[in-house]
């Protein structure tokens, strides 16, 4: 599809969202009214006795953020796709290259951004993560106003849901064979530094010892290592950036042996 004008994406969206928040408000009262049902009124055929209410719970939260590149040419032409529904696709969050942030989903609901995905042994990261598309064609660098923005929107998402600092991680971590976002430009040694993610020793590398087992320290990371030469593509797109491929280097091996120890 031949790129239009931001402005050209804005104006299409705009008219878009008359029909796409009532929709999106449809939706939610779909949801209303599932989560609504109490455990006699939606039968389990494995339960055999009456039921008894618990007072005490309340709605689950997102646990993981799932961090993208777009590979669109602005946040508008983003946002008019996850307007429409033949695309499939969303995410909570977009943020632009100005540093503007746009949140097009409640955080409490499903958004359609990792796909067929696995981390340790979650396999639907959409139902426990926030999912974030950052504004950039996936071949330049990421400014600096969007990346503040993101830091500040993160802070915020860290806070208010006790998401653990391990679990703010990449489309490509969790689809090593599939996907390969946020690209080798994007910042992830400043997002560790402020809380976001881990990083490695960055003086003093140690040698790993010689029954060191890099995969088995990836998977301790969280990487699917069906595919090994995708889950080691992966680590190196995340913490090595300037060489990715599918062979760990000795340096390569220094980092994960730092790394996987903080897991
Ligand atoms: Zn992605």
């Amino acid at each position: 599809m031949t790129y239009r004008s931001a402005e050209y994406y804005k104006h299409i969206t705009d008219s878009i969202q008359y029909y796409a928040k009532p929709t999106y408000e449809k939706t939610v009262d779909e949801i209303i009214n599932q989560i609504s049902k109490n455990p006699s009124q939606k039968k389990n055929p494995a339960v055999n006795a009456q039921w008894n209410a618990s007072v005490n719970f309340n709605i689950r939260k997102p646990n993981f953020v799932v961090l993208h590149h777009t590979a669109q040419n602005s946040a508008e032409q983003t946002l008019f796709t996850f307007s429409i529904s033949r695309t499939q696709t969303s995410a909570h969050y977009v943020v632009g290259r100005d540093g503007v942030v746009h949140q097009m989903l409640n955080d409490f609901v499903r958004a359609w951004h990792a796909g067929n995905s696995k981390w340790g042994n979650v396999t639907d990261m959409n139902s426990c993560s926030l999912g974030i598309e950052i504004d950039n064609n996936g071949s330049e660098p990421f400014s600096d106003a969007q990346i503040k923005a993101l830091i500040k929107l993160l802070d915020y998402l860290k806070d208010e849901y006790g998401i653990p600092q391990a679990n703010f991680i990449a489309h490509s971590d969790v689809a090593p064979s599939r996907k390969s976002d946020p690209s080798k430009y994007f910042p992830w040694k400043r997002l560790a530094d402020a809380g976001f993610g881990y990083w490695y020793d960055t003086y003093n590398l140690q040698t790993p010892p010689s029954d060191f087992n890099a995969l088995l320290a990836l998977r301790v990371i969280g990487y699917d290592i069906s595919s090994q030469s995708s889950a080691i593509k992966a680590f190196k797109l995340h913490y090595i950036q300037n060489e990715v491929s599918g062979t760990l280097t000795d340096y390569d091996k220094k980092v994960l042996y730092s790394l996987y120890r903080k897991f």
